[in-house]
């Protein structure tokens, strides 16, 4: 009655294991004990969750440090090398590089997956067409969104805005923004809000990417996503100004944005690699605190944005690492709080995406075996995920590390 048994296992929301029955790629059962018959594993009373959702990042500009030379480690410096480099981009290039960090993800227990991708005069649309096989290549191991971005600004370059509209015709299941590259930061979120009501697809913005509380671009943001009723459907990536709000304000625009159904996404490696490269002692952190958007009602995330390039000169796509890198910074402690950094990169991150992920019976067999009792212990421990299913099948498997003792 069942394709297989997943035994022992330690899921949210119980305390005693339980038994996960799988079949047809959905879970089928959840009970303490299931018949035997069916082929079975255990997860020797691990934790099991739905796997990872990663919810930014660029898998067209991964792995690039080879011709993108580093000197200020800045924003702007990364946005320039990204651009020369970006013309050179071939497809098969970019499939190459961006098939290397999805493999990587998949065996972090990474199910589900947005990637920006950069449709405009220098990349043409080569790197999304690259991005649309690997999302083919990849369908039965992990889901992909793919978000057509104008990383580079929209208005003073309508071009762009055409590469965009194809990408979309082309399969593009969101469309990205970034009013600090656009010299009319106004007219560019309206123009990607009028294609994300044209085609019905989120939108995700990367904004406020700096340290000056003044000049934000959220409140044109919110204003623009409750006028088009577009709650729920809008995202912001960075946000770091809001690192540096007094409390007050920050709780306001919190509220404002929990309002208005914006989700916010940290991005704890560029965010601390980028900024504060002007202070030459007790740098800023320059991560927005998501502990305290999520406490007042707004949806949150953390996750990779970029590896290997000007941008991040990091990275293994795991985000059970990044949800510890963020806990470290925002200086996270309890049981509950470490439980949060876990749902900002699993169930929160979903939510973002739009996704339902329940570990429950009717949902999809999506199951990652992590190497810790529970959700708060593998965020501590950077527990890795031993095995995991999509759909029912085994997508990846990473023995546990074998010590020769004394
Ligand atoms: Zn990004």
């Amino acid at each position: 009655m069942f394709d297989f048994v997943l035994r022992d296992a330690r899921i949210a929301g119980r305390t005693e294991p339980v038994d996960i029955g799988v079949s047809a790629g959905t879970i089928a059962a959840i009970a303490p004990a299931l018949p035997d018959g069916p082929p079975e594993r255990s997860a020797d009373g691990r934790f099991v969750c739905t796997g990872f959702t990663e919810t930014h990042i660029h898998l067209d500009k991964a792995g690039i440090l080879d011709r993108c030379p580093i000197c200020e480690g800045t924003l702007q410096e990364a946005v320039r090398l990204t651009a020369a480099a970006k013309a050179g981009f071939a497809a098969d290039d970019v499939h190459a590089r961006a098939k290397r960090v999805v493999e990587k993800a998949i065996t972090h227990g990474t199910l589900r997956m947005r990637s920006f991708v950069e449709t405009d005069p220098r990349a043409g649309l080569r790197s999304f067409e690259a991005m649309v096989q690997l999302k083919r290549d990849y369908a039965a191991l992990i889901d992909l969104d793919l978000c057509a971005f104008a990383q580079e600004g929209l208005t003073q370059e309508m071009a762009t805005f055409d590469l965009i509209v194809a990408a979309l015709e082309g399969g593009a299941t969101s469309v990205g923004g970034c009013p600090y590259t656009d010299p009319d930061p106004v007219r560019h979120i309206g123009l990607i809000l009028d294609l994300a009501e044209r085609f019905g697809v989120p939108a995700d913005f990367h904004i406020d990417f700096d340290l000056d509380p003044e000049n934000s671009d959220l409140p044109t943001l919110i204003e623009a996503t409750r006028a088009r009723g577009l709650g729920g459907r809008v995202s912001v990536g960075h946000a770091t100004k809001l690192s540096a709000l007094a409390p007050e304000a920050l709780d306001r625009t919190a509220d404002r944005l929990a309002e208005a159904g914006i989700a916010v996404v940290v991005l704890p490696a560029t965010d601390l690699f980028l900024n504060g490269r002007s202070a030459e002692r007790l740098k800023p952190r320059g991560v927005a605190p998501a502990e305290r958007l999520a406490r007042r009602g707004v949806t949150t995330a953390v996750a990779t944005n970029n590896v290997l390039n000007p941008f991040t000169p990091y990275g293994d796509a795991s985000l059970i690492r990044m949800a510890n890198l963020f806990a470290n910074v925002a200086q996270l402690a309890s049981d509950e709080e470490l439980s949060l950094a876990f749902d900002m990169v699993s169930a929160q991150a979903s939510r973002l995406l739009g996704l339902e992920n329940g570990l429950a019976v009717g949902a999809p067999a999506d199951l990652v075996v992590l190497d810790a009792p529970d959700s708060a212990a593998a965020v501590r421990e950077i527990a890795p995920p031993l095995f995991g299913f999509k759909r029912g099948r085994l997508v990846f498997e990473r023995p546990p590390a074998k010590l020769f003792g004394p």
